[in-house]
């Protein structure tokens, strides 16, 4: 075993194993007279931010801080998949400061969708988790979508205050981090750097603003409620929608049920014949059976005929939610997959996803 190296840029411990967490070299840059980590070096070199996963424990140290100072925090979520890149307790740390709630990668919903519902709906699930934030935005930093808006909101709304964006990882934070550089920084190379978080390993990247605040990019948290955390990497391939999800429809009979994949279903069991319209990913198989037939069918065909998961992860275990539909129009929303919009009243549903993964209802957005 050798001696613990740090990283000569932030000073982190150096470590060679896993790409995505704190701290990251490749082993070629250990042969360097000077080592940093990657994420230092692509700060220096490219001014580009790139996000670690941290501990829980260092994320809540962050958040404490924050909620001591006066500043504008800015949350990121991804809006594919709300309830599972929420950052659960924000509201306790936020103290008196406004929070900014941007959902992200709304170019992945239907081209279709009313964006004043979406927003309104994030607003609604908000107060239901606690947060009151003083706005809601939707962007997309894939397509450019509404980054601007967001960026003069977010100079509207600090009044002069520094600014903490948040968010967990996945999110996109730093693709809106490196988008706001781009847009701002101009050919200040020199005037990003990293600034330790006190009392923690951790580094958060400053960015100047031009009236001497500074924005804070701190770093995100892994949710292990993600369904992302249930997939391999190519399963999240195949869940993460690339483009604008087809809707499909099936008619059902009530004891009939859906497979999303091997990572959802949905069971009607009470109501009138109706109509079911899923917004999912379109590379996820959708698999119709009967009710009678789905545990036996998911037990002998998780990872062949339902995928993801993958055929070595075999069954997951799944959580039962139970939802009774009094609107005309409800979506049922699998946080990570997509939705599925049910059309009619007085239906029983059984929707299954795997534990932790968050499952809901709300009147449709589409
Ligand atoms: P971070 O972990 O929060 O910093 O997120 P990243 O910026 O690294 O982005 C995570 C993943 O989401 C990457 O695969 C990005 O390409 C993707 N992504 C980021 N923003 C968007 C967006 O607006 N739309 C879509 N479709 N994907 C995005």
């Amino acid at each position: 075993t050798s001696e613990p190296i740090f990283c000569t840029g932030c000073g982190v411990q150096i470590q060679t194993e896993n790409k995505g967490e704190l701290g990251f070299a490749p082993p070629s840059a250990l042969k360097r007279e000077v080592i940093i980590c990657q994420r230092c070096y692509r700060l220096t070199h490219y001014n580009e931010v790139q996000d670690v996963s941290l501990t829980d424990d260092d994320f809540y140290k962050i958040l404490n801080t924050i909620s001591e100072k006066k500043a504008l925090i800015v949350k990121i979520v991804d809006v594919f998949d709300f309830t599972g890149s929420w950052l659960p307790g924000l509201h306790r740390f936020a103290g008196g400061n406004d929070v900014l709630l941007v959902g992200n990668k709304v170019d992945l919903l239907p081209k279709l969708i009313n964006r004043n519902k979406v927003i309104n709906w994030m607003k609604f699930s908000s107060k239901q988790l606690g947060l009151t934030p003083k706005s809601v935005s939707l962007m997309s930093t894939k397509s450019g979508e509404g980054v601007l808006e967001v960026a003069s909101e977010i100079d509207e709304l600090r009044k002069g205050r520094d600014v903490y964006i948040v968010g967990c990882t996945n999110v996109g934070k730093s693709s809106f981090i490196n988008q706001l550089i781009k847009q701002f920084a101009g050919d200040t190379d020199q005037l990003i750097t990293t600034s330790h978080f006190p009392g923690t390993t951790l580094d958060v990247i400053d960015i100047p603003l031009d009236d001497g605040q500074t924005m804070f990019d701190t770093p995100g948290i892994i949710n292990h409620h993600q369904m992302a955390h249930y997939v391999s990497e190519a399963g999240l391939k195949t869940i993460t929608p690339k483009k604008e999800s087809k809707p499909r429809v099936y008619q059902l009979n009530s004891g009939q049920t859906l497979f999303l994949g091997g990572l959802a279903r949905m069971d009607f069991t009470n109501g009138e014949r109706t109509s079911f319209v899923c917004y999912l990913s379109n590379e996820l198989t959708i698999h119709r059976t009967k009710i009678e037939k789905a545990d036996t069918l998911y037990q002998q065909h998780a990872g062949t005929l339902l995928t993801p998961p993958e055929e070595e992860q075999g069954p997951l275990e799944m959580v039962k939610h139970t939802f009774k539909i009094s609107d005309q129009l409800s979506d049922i929303v699998f946080s990570g997959l997509g939705w599925i919009t049910v059309r009619g009243t007085g239906l029983k549903i059984e929707a299954y996803a795997p534990k932790g993964v968050g499952v809901s209802i709300r009147p449709s957005i589409m």
